[in-house]
């Protein structure tokens, strides 16, 4: 497996460093044919290029199975002619990653808010109030008076479908319950046809339960009680929302791990953002990163049908556990330690298997 490496602005650096360890150290207890190449986008690539993502670094990422990338602070890409385009955004496109998987549980032993709970949110990533922000590109939203603006969401029987595949083939693997998050009393058409596909693909998983929520009281629900849930189907908007609340609910964002997968690629990254009020005093939470890469070791080991891949997926998830359990956190997780040693705790632990 070849992974392309971008680590991003902010505390980006810091954590990145820690799951790059992680990912050598899975390799070598799994003995994985793993092969890891370092790279710059953002920031660092419009100082050195003059383009947060160049061709050559596409080319690069085509030709790998996946990439990690980190958070970037994209607040002031404001003109794509200048190069400043949103690396996030871009790859999602680019690569066409539909399915932005973002798992949320709670570890044992860790203060939490709603009680213990292990759910995955399986937001749709291309299209929805997010697709295209530049009217070159088809636009969806326009200012067509200086006083009014218009936003056009595009929903599609495709990525509809391909998203509830991705939520059902999720759910065989874990508690073997979705749920379908939806405004469709408000949104009849685009959200009703949302509905309608999930439940049609939902047929051709008959050992999966279904039910479906309107968003606002799923917001309520998952506060609640989010033991309820497992595996959480929604389009764009809706889930970049929910998973944030998820993830905090979970002990803190610094957890959140996610991965955006398409057919042939996938790109690990953390829930969270760049975080600059905390970036370079080795306190970030490096386990959104860690856990994020465990997923793209996982995805590559389904696809490839590797179980080597799986298994040192299985070992990421399970070490988190464990170095939370036994408080080898950030303070944010419950522990004392900075990031550097937290992973150094962590690379620990995965290499002796406990
Ligand atoms: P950006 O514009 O890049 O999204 P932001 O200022 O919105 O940056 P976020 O990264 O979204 O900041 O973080 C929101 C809050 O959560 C911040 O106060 C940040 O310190 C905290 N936070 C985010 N990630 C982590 C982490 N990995 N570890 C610890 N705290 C974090
Ligand atoms: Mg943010």
């Amino acid at each position: 497996m070849k992974i392309v490496v971008l680590p991003g602005d902010g505390i980006g650096p810091e954590i990145m460093a820690v799951a790059v360890r992680v990912l050598e150290a899975a390799s070598k207890r799994f003995q994985l044919d793993l092969e890891i190449g370092h790279d710059i986008a953002g920031h660092a690539s419009l100082q050195r290029h003059g383009a947060t993502v160049t061709p050559a670094l596409l080319e690069k990422v085509k030709a790998a199975d996946g990439l990690m990338l980190g958070p970037m602070a994209t607040y002031d890409f404001k003109d794509e002619a200048k190069g400043e385009i949103n690396p996030s955004k871009f790859f999602r496109k680019e690569l066409d990653l539909y399915a932005n998987i973002r798992p949320a549980r709670t570890f044992p032993g860790m203060a939490h808010r709603v009680g213990e709970f292990n759910l995955a949110v399986v937001r749709e990533n291309t299209e929805g109030f997010y697709a295209d922000r530049n009217i070159e590109s088809g636009s969806s939203e326009m200012l067509i008076t200086p006083d009014t603006v218009i936003s056009l969401r595009r929903i599609t029987r495709l990525c509809c479908e391909r998203i509830a595949r991705s939520a059902f083939d999720l759910a065989r693997t874990r508690a073997r319950h979705v749920s379908i998050v939806h405004k469709a009393n408000v949104l009849k058409i685009g959200d009703g046809m949302f509905v309608d596909i999930c439940r049609q693909v939902a047929r051709e998983f008959p050992q999966v339960r279904v039910d479906d929520f309107i968003v606002d009281a799923m917001m309520a629900h998952v506060v609640r009680a989010p033991q309820r849930f497992d595996v959480i189907v929604t389009t764009n908007m809706f889930g970049d929302i929910l998973s944030d609340l998820t993830a905090e609910l979970s002990g803190s964002l610094g957890l959140g791990g996610s991965l955006n997968a398409g057919k042939d690629h996938a790109m690990g990254q953390a829930v969270h953002g760049s975080a600059p009020d905390i970036a370079g005093r080795n306190i970030a939470n490096p386990y959104s990163l860690i856990l994020s890469a465990g997923q793209l070791l996982g995805w590559h080991g389904q696809r490839k049908n590797l179980p080597a891949f799986a298994l040192a997926a299985r070992a990421i998830d399970e070490t988190a556990t464990a170095a939370l359990q036994a408080r080898e956190g950030t303070r944010d997780a419950g522990g004392e330690l900075g990031t550097a040693e937290a992973g150094q705790s962590f690379v620990r632990r995965l290499l002796e298997g406990r």
